[in-house]
């Protein structure tokens, strides 16, 4: 069924995704409700806004490919009259290190990826240590490297362009704070906002980040995602590395260059939902980010931080991986969230297909069906190893 009226909760890079190509390629009419405009605690703007092809599932990797082309193209996308938006894209790759114990994962990781028809490289130590002289290979077994498509790029700029496309295409963002579907038999009618407004509509899809849970189980299924604090650390150095691609060490640490500097950040030691924001771990870097930076980079002995934040990912417990669809039970309700610290990636491609799922159009972009929501009623993990 053509869906001519969406309401979407969520204006985040998901909500406007959705919002941007609903408007723009299928002539919808389209409400985002967004509770804090200014976009404070929202995951896509605290993102680190990075792009790769180093997935274990084939959807990732395909929403990755889609949207890498669509950002090649931003300008071009999403101008508004003169307007057209940069995004800074590079594309200096990944770099995943492995040790003895992590060889077989990264060569069954591998095989996924060329399979999907990424542009990946195992390296050596000795390779390795060719390409990268910077780096100290001690340990290390493997490397696997993206040579092209892989990369990062100013996320939250992403964000607010796709923002200003669907509007300037006939979208309307509100200010408000849903609390409530109002439902009739298997049909969401209206989303109520704690001032009481009612936002009716054809179709409605939940795309509140990590605030999904307690609105999808409004609708009988709640979805296990919740924020998860991650710290980044902005540091200053005179450390000169030729190349740098986004480095993940064994440990977890990971690095890559921004601006003059960099940025690192690692899985935190305590992981419950909700922790704030302005409660950085500053031991986390000290006893364990830092010695792990000066032992794999040796230029990093001469290092200071010198800025920090933290946002939260939108973790989904069950798989790791985002709830692109249908929810199930309801012929007008979706979903488009949790896509857990993976999502400013995907959201074109995300943005896009969800767009085509609801207004029945065709579309090149990669088929949302592995991410349905129903795979969790029905105990189908999707399961990506590959987290950061
Ligand atoms: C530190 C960090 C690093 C990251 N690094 C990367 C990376 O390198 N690459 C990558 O792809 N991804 C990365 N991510 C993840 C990425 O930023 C998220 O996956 C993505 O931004 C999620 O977008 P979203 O629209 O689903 O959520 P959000 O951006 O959080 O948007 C959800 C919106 O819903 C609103 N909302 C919530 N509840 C309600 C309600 N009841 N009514 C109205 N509005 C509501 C919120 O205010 C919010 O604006 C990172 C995230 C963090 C925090």
């Amino acid at each position: 069924m053509v869906q001519t009226s969406v309401v979407i909760v969520g204006g985040g890079v998901m909500g406007a995704a959705t919002a941007c190509f609903l408007a723009r390629d299928h002539g919808a009419r389209v409400t985002v409700i967004e509770r804090d405009p200014s976009y404070t605690c929202a995951s896509s703007a605290l993102s680190a806004s990075s792009i790769r092809q180093q997935f274990s599932t084939p959807v990732n990797i395909a929403l990755s490919q889609w949207s890498l082309r669509f950002m090649q193209r931003v300008g071009d996308e999403l101008a508004v009259g003169d307007d057209r938006p940069q995004i800074g894209l590079v594309e200096p790759g990944y770099l995943y290190l492995a040790t003895p114990a992590g060889v077989d994962a990264m060569r069954a990781s591998h095989e996924v990826q060329r399979a999907a028809g990424a542009d990946v490289h195992l390296l050596s130590p000795l390779q390795l240590q060719h390409r990268f002289d910077w780096l100290a290979v001690d340990g290390l077994a493997l490397g696997s490297w993206g040579a092209s498509g892989e990369g990062w790029f100013d996320g939250p700029a992403l964000m607010q362009a796709l923002r200003r496309k669907a509007v300037a295409c006939g979208a309307r963002f509100v200010k408000g704070e849903a609390s409530r579907f109002v439902t009739a038999a298997d049909r969401v009618v209206a989303v109520q906002c704690t001032t009481g407004e009612l936002h009716e509509g054809d179709a409605f899809v939940l795309a509140a980040g990590a605030w999904s849970a307690s609105l999808s189980a409004q609708l009988g299924l709640e979805l296990p995602v919740s924020p998860r604090k991650r710290d980044v650390f902005v540091l200053d150095t005179p450390a000169v590395l030729p190349a740098c691609p986004l480095v993940i060490d064994p440990s977890g640490v990971w690095f890559r260059p921004e601006g003059r500097g960099f940025i690192a950040g690692a899985p935190p030691r305590t992981d419950e939902p909700d922790e704030p924001l302005d409660r950085i771990d500053h031991a986390l870097f000290d006893e364990w980010i830092w010695p792990v930076l000066a032992a794999r980079v040796p230029a990093f002995e001469a290092l200071r931080v010198r800025s920090c934040w933290a946002g939260y990912y939108e973790i989904n417990a069950f798989d790791h991986n985002g709830y692109a669809g249908l929810l199930p039970g309801w012929r007008n309700a979706y979903a488009a969230c949790g896509f857990s610290g993976h999502g400013m990636q995907h959201a074109p491609a995300v943005g896009c297909g969800m767009a085509a799922l609801l207004a029945g159009g065709r579309t090149d972009a990669p088929a949302l069906d592995p991410l349905a929501p129903a795979r969790l009623l029905e105990n189908r993990p999707l399961v990506e190893r590959h987290i950061i």
